[in-house]
């Protein structure tokens, strides 16, 4: 099969869809890879890295979408990219196509075979291609706040680990899934205090295993919330409700009940944030006070370390991109339901029943 890889041209997006590992695997598996030039460079690969790996560089993304029977990228095809889809090719990317109704109408016009990477699952229910930048965010999210508390950035001047004879931060993580585990991780590491609040007892157990008494786990009511605020300095909301919005779990009045310069880490922010005065930032702008409080929110956090989240990535869609490479994507997703559940799009049918009813197509 002839795979292509074009560079990433949404705006701040720095990852790539194939690593030169990744290629050099379906290269050997038999397949031609084209990859647009100074596609990796943004993760720091070279041209040469993918021409060592087997790959063939191409001059511009046309050549790709013109020409490989499947596309590998990470975000979302844009407006320019979605004219050059065609019916009988593959598309294997990141789509989020439920509150995108234009993306949805132009995949389904084009006719291509469009693979979800979020909507793929695991043996266990979960989604094996988003939990890898869920781990990134969440393993960011104390570097991040622990520079916001930083004074010179409006924090309220707390080292995370303290000293000997100084408390260290006290931390709390709303939401001890994917996220909130990443982020107990490093911020325990760094020395802090933490408390993880969920409403799963299964998995605050799991924690509490893991964990073997480095944190506390508390269950997650409204009234522990509200008791963890004053002495927190940094809070960091990882809570998903699969298909909603994020609950709003801290409100603008009780900022006022924080101390000055404590500091929220909304990673919930890509579903709306789960606090009220969340907004979401940028990495070039990425944190802003209210009522005393600091508040980082970016919204696509694995975007700082884009090198990192492109290997990560790249190991997760590695044996997904081959099987369909080697089998073709209807043997693929026939062999495979997990596969097939990342199926979105084909020959100008909605084939994802969830993005159906969010935008009122059949399926
Ligand atoms: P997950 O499903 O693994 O974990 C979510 C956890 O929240 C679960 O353990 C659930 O029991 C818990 N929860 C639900 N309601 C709660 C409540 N009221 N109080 C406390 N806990 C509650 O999800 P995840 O992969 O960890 O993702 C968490 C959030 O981070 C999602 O909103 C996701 O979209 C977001 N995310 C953001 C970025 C970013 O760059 N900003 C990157 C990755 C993920």
């Amino acid at each position: 099969m002839l795979i292509g890889c074009p560079r990433e041209i949404k705006p701040q997006e720095f990852r790539v869809g194939l690593t030169p590992n990744a290629a050099r695997e379906a290269v050997s598996a038999g397949h031609k890879v084209i990859v647009e030039t100074a596609a990796g460079e943004g993760a720091g690969f070279t041209d040469d890295d993918y021409t060592a790996a087997g790959a063939q560089i191409v001059d511009s993304a046309a050549e790709i979408f013109a020409t490989a029977e499947m596309v590998v990228k990470v975000k979302e095809p844009q407006a320019t990219e979605r004219k050059q889809l065609r019916e009988g090719q593959v598309l294997f990317t990141y789509l989020h196509l439920a509150p995108d109704p234009d993306q949805t109408r132009d995949l389904l016009e084009s006719g291509v075979t469009a693979i979800a990477y979020e909507t793929v699952t695991d043996r266990t229910g979960g989604l094996p291609l988003l939990a890898p930048m869920s781990e990134v965010a969440g393993r960011l999210a104390p570097q991040m706040g622990a520079w916001t508390l930083q004074k010179a950035n409006g924090g309220r001047g707390v080292l995370m680990g303290g000293v000997p004879g100084v408390r260290p931060a006290n931390v709390v993580i709303v939401g001890g899934g994917v996220v909130g585990t990443a982020a107990a991780r490093v911020a325990v590491g760094m020395g802090a205090n933490v408390t993880v609040l969920d409403r799963s007892i299964a998995r605050m157990s799991y924690l509490d295993d893991i964990f073997m008494g480095r944190l506390t786990t508390q269950f997650s009511d409204a009234a522990a919330v509200e008791g963890l605020l004053e002495r927190a300095d940094m809070i960091v909301g990882a809570v998903l409700i699969p298909g909603a919005a994020a609950p709003k779990l801290i409100t603008r009045a009780q900022l006022g009940q924080m101390a000055p310069g404590a500091v929220l880490v909304d990673v919930a922010i890509d579903q709306g944030g789960c606090f009220e005065t969340s907004r979401a930032t940028t990495h070039q702008d990425p944190i802003y006070e209210v009522d005393g409080v600091m508040h980082y929110c970016v919204a696509n956090m694995p975007g700082a370390v884009p090198r990192s989240s492109t290997i990560a990535l790249g190991n997760a869609t590695m044996p997904f991109m081959l099987a369909l490479a080697n089998k073709g994507w209807r043997q693929a997703c026939e062999d495979d339901p997990h596969l097939l559940d990342g199926l979105n799009t084909h020959a100008g049918h909605l084939t994802y029943y969830a993005v159906g009813k969010a935008l009122g197509i059949d399926v």
